[in-house]
Order: structure tokens, then sequence, then C-alpha cells
């Protein structure tokens, strides 16, 4: 048997995007059949935006059955930087030339340096400057607003002061299993010369397909997406809501804006579309008893050049637990290679719901 009778390959192009997917079967040990061994399905799909493949194992659920009680992860330290009494004193103001009132304050949120030297520029944000912990019930399209309206802010004046710092990313670790070192609950974000790796992948798809096509990847996604139906999910004002074909991470779904450009290019209403959107995700992680989560939101500094849009990605990440299960495993670490087990239908299926 050649290697290409070992599995299926179906392959298809929608509005410009190739969509490749491999069917083949894993061959295990049964136990309620005395450990002989049966054929069960297993699926690869290749992502058309950032070029990784996924492995579904179907039928088996890794994700969390009932939700766990937070308080002894969020019960407020000793010390936290971010709560009332510590914030004033433990946190800088800008420089006054980029930022003029220093710290940006919108509602309960507040957008400070961050101290940790991971970008060129780099600012934190905290949801509620006012209490040390946000559960994900409560974060509305109001609280996640104000705060992304103040790191758009940010970027907006980073860019004016130093217009080469292109590369601009506003991100969230939500508790410790998504990789956050500090429980009050904040986001991120980046301001480079050099963009992130898969940033960086994310441009050069936006510039070959611009090149090819005259037209923007990820417009064209949203649009094949919207055609195949399976995986769309709606649209919030400028925003449109997806699951990608071959996610990276539990749960993904993909928030992109209908509107060319940066980060640095969104209004005060595409700002609240993002907010209202990914406020309307979280509620479905709260519903399936998710407590942690991971987002990243991205661009282009050439946006307009390379048919950019601004795209957020969020991924659940594994619920806080004494013995939990990181969903980080050597395939995503080492192999670039995501396991999954349920699908971007069944999440867009649920979603539309
Ligand atoms: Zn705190």
């Amino acid at each position: 048997m050649s290697a290409d009778e070992r599995f299926l390959v179906s392959e298809f192009s929608r509005s410009g995007i190739g969509f490749f997917e491999a069917q083949t079967v894993g061959k295990v040990p049964n136990l309620s059949d005395g450990g002989r061994f049966h054929e069960v399905p297993l699926v690869v799909r290749r992502c058309p935006i950032f070029g990784g493949q996924t492995r579904f194992v179907l039928g088996s659920k890794l994700q969390p059955e009932e939700d766990v009680d937070l308080t002894p992860v969020t019960t407020a330290p000793g010390f936290c930087p971010f709560c009332p009494d510590k914030i004033d004193i433990v946190t800088y103001p800008f420089p006054q030339d980029m930022v003029t009132e220093g710290k940006i304050v919108r509602g309960r949120s507040i957008v400070v340096p961050n101290i940790l030297s991971y970008s060129t520029y780099s600012a934190v944000g905290i949801y509620d400057r006012t209490k040390h912990f946000v559960d994900m019930k409560d974060m509305d399209a109001e609280l996640i607003g104000d705060l992304l309206g103040g790191m758009v802010d940010h970027a907006k004046a980073v860019r004016s002061f130093d217009p080469d710092a292109k590369f601009s990313s506003i991100n969230a670790n939500y508790l410790p299993p998504s990789g956050s070192s500090l429980v009050h609950p904040h986001i991120q974000s980046s301001h480079d010369y050099l963009p992130l790796s898969s940033q960086g992948r994310l441009i050069d798809e936006m510039a070959q397909f611009k090149a090819e096509t005259g037209r923007g990847i990820l417009e064209a996604l949203v649009e094949a997406e919207s055609d195949l139906k399976v995986r769309y999910v709606g649209q919030w004002g400028s925003v449109s809501i997806i699951t990608p074909f071959a996610p990276v991470g539990f749960r993904e779904v993909w928030l992109v804006s209908r509107n060319q450009g940066d980060i640095v290019d969104l209004d005060e209403s595409q700002v609240a579309d993002f907010a209202s959107a990914l406020a309307f995700v979280i509620k479905g992680y709260v519903s399936l008893n998710l407590q942690s989560f991971n987002f990243a939101m991205t661009g282009s500094g050439d946006a307009k050049e390379v048919g950019g849009n601004v795209l957020l990605r969020i991924v659940a990440r594994s619920n806080p637990s004494p013995y939990y299960r990181s969903d980080v495993t050597y395939f995503e670490r080492l192999y670039n290679e995501s396991m999954i087990d349920v699908t971007p239908e069944e999440t867009a299926s649920f979603l539309r719901g």
C-alpha cells in the first residue's frame, strides 16, 4: 500500500483560501474488547493562515466537566501591585512626551508601563483597579471596552512617539494556567521593531495574498467561512466571529475586524465591537465551566499596504486546580502541532445556539 492510500486527503479552496484535511486512523487496544486493536478515526488539518497542523482526537474529551472553586487562588495575597492600596505607589506614569496624562484611566481600568522588559514598549492594563479579582462572569462589554480602549490609546501614543515600533499586539493571560504570574486580572501589550513569530507569519501571508489576489487574506477567510457556515458564528458590528479550521488551542475563537487597518487604526466604535464580541465569547466559556484563557490581538504596521485586518484569537486554558493538567503538550511546544478534542464546528454551533 502506498503512503497516500493510508490516509484520505480532502483539499479545496474557497474565496482563494486553501483548506487541507487528512483523514486516517489510529490503531489502539480496546478495553471493552479484551485489548484487541481497533481503528479509531484521526483527523489532521492544516491552518490556511498560520500553516501549523492540528490533530483532532475525536471522542476523547480533555476539558473540565465542572468549574472549580477559585477562592484559594483568587484571595488577595499580602502584596499585589495592582490592588488599590499599592497601585499608585508601585506603578509609574508613562513619559509625558508619549502619554500626556501619565497613566491612562478609563472607568475602573488603568493602563500603566510594564516593568517587565519583554518588548521595546509595553503596557499592562488592569481591568479593575478597585478590587483584586474579576471573575470571567463579570467581564462585560463595558469593562472590557474601557480596558481595550485604554490599551489602544496607549498603542496610538507609542506609534506617534516612535513610528518605527510598528509591530503591535495586545495580549492576555488570565489566571495561572494561562501562564499569568499575577492573579489580579490584567492584559499586556508589545510594540516592537520586530514582529512576534506568528505575527510575522501573518503579515507575510497578508502580503503574499494581497500581491496575488489584490485583497486581504483575513477578509477572504471570513468570506469563505461565512459561505461554508459551519465555523461562522456571526457579526458584531465591524467584527466577525469565526472558529478557526485548525485551532492551536481549546475552544479557539477568532474575531476579525471588517475594516482594514492596524490596532492603532481602530476607532472608538470598532474597539467597542471587539469588546462586545469578546464579552460574548467569554460568556460562552463561562457556560462551559472554563476559567482560564489567553488572547492575542494583532494587526500589522503596514496594514493598508498588505491588506491587513486586526485579528484577535482567544483560547481556553485548563482550569486552576491543585493537580490540573496543562493543555500544552510536546505536540504544541516542540512540533508546533496542536492536539484538539472539540472541533471548531462544534464550538461555532454551540456559540450560535
Ligand atoms: Zn490585586
